[in-house]
């Protein structure tokens, strides 16, 4: 019976030792990232999310113009950058190594301006124009960074124009001082309040203290009060996720976020 119990328990491991061996390939680099870069770079799906996401947001911009008659320049909107307004894939295709934190993604990705415009965000930025709006966009580049290859603001700035987004202010990390510079809310505090803090964030200009009505962005905390480890503690149908689609708009981004230090389930 022993001897039954021994060679049973032989054979279920070198059952999934074999079953391991034909699933993953040994030191294949990354086969993740590879997988989602293709998949941002290349699917129809990828561009229908953005498409139905900005869609959505632009209509729920106009509803909400509609019903409160607004004065133009007393609202607005905050739009992250990377993965919400600009593609940054290039980079992810190109380099085998990640950035392994978000200052060196801010010269590493931000500073060579080969970033391009992600589809339908030029059209929603633009309605929010027209309709009367501010538009900012609330980014964790940091701001305080500047090497030979150039200023984090000064060559987002340059990327953006030269795709023809227009806004109305650029609101950087400052990863230099701030304790928390991923935390989004002193920089949605500030836009509100128009108390912009030095110590906590680097922007283009100010703007009067306006409403902020919608956020766009890529990852959960580019919305305010959201934080992942908290997400990830809460039921899939949490109440919180409510407010998506209605004020907060959400968009795809699987190369990484701050969903990747979450543990497998
Ligand atoms: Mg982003």
């Amino acid at each position: 019976m022993k001897k039954l119990a021994i060679s049973l328990l032989f054979l279920t491991s070198a059952t999934c030792f074999a079953e391991e061996l034909s699933i993953c390939a040994p030191n294949s680099p990354q086969p993740e990232i590879k997988q989602a870069v293709k998949w941002y770079r290349t699917s129809a799906e990828k561009n229908a999310l953005y498409h139905q996401a900005y869609l959505v947001a632009t209509n729920y911009v106009k509803n909400w113009v509609k019903q409160h008659h607004p004065q133009a320049k007393s609202w607005g909107v905050s739009l992250d950058i990377d993965e919400t307004v600009l593609d940054n894939s290039w980079y992810f295709r190109d380099c085998t190594d990640l950035a392994e934190n978000e200052s060196d993604f801010s010269h590493y990705v931000g500073n060579p301006q080969k970033s391009v415009a992600l589809p339908a965000s030029k059209q929603f930025i633009d309605k929010v124009h027209q309709l009367g709006g501010y538009v900012s966009l609330v980014s964790n580049r940091d701001g305080t960074f500047e090497d030979s290859t150039g200023n984090v603001l000064k060559t987002t700035i340059a990327n953006l124009k030269q795709q023809g987004i227009y806004f109305d202010q650029v609101v950087l990390a400052n990863r230099r001082d701030s304790k928390t510079p991923s935390d989004k809310n002193p920089r949605f505090n500030a836009i509100q309040s128009g108390d912009y803090d030095a110590s906590q964030m680097v922007w283009s200009n100010q703007l009067p203290a306006h409403k902020l009505i919608a956020f766009v962005g890529d990852n959960i905390q580019d919305f305010p009060n959201f934080k992942q480890l908290k997400q990830d503690k809460l039921d899939v149908n949490d109440d919180s996720y409510a407010i998506f689609g209605q004020g907060n708009f959400i968009l795809p981004n699987p190369m990484y976020g701050s969903w990747v230090n979450n543990a497998l389930k």
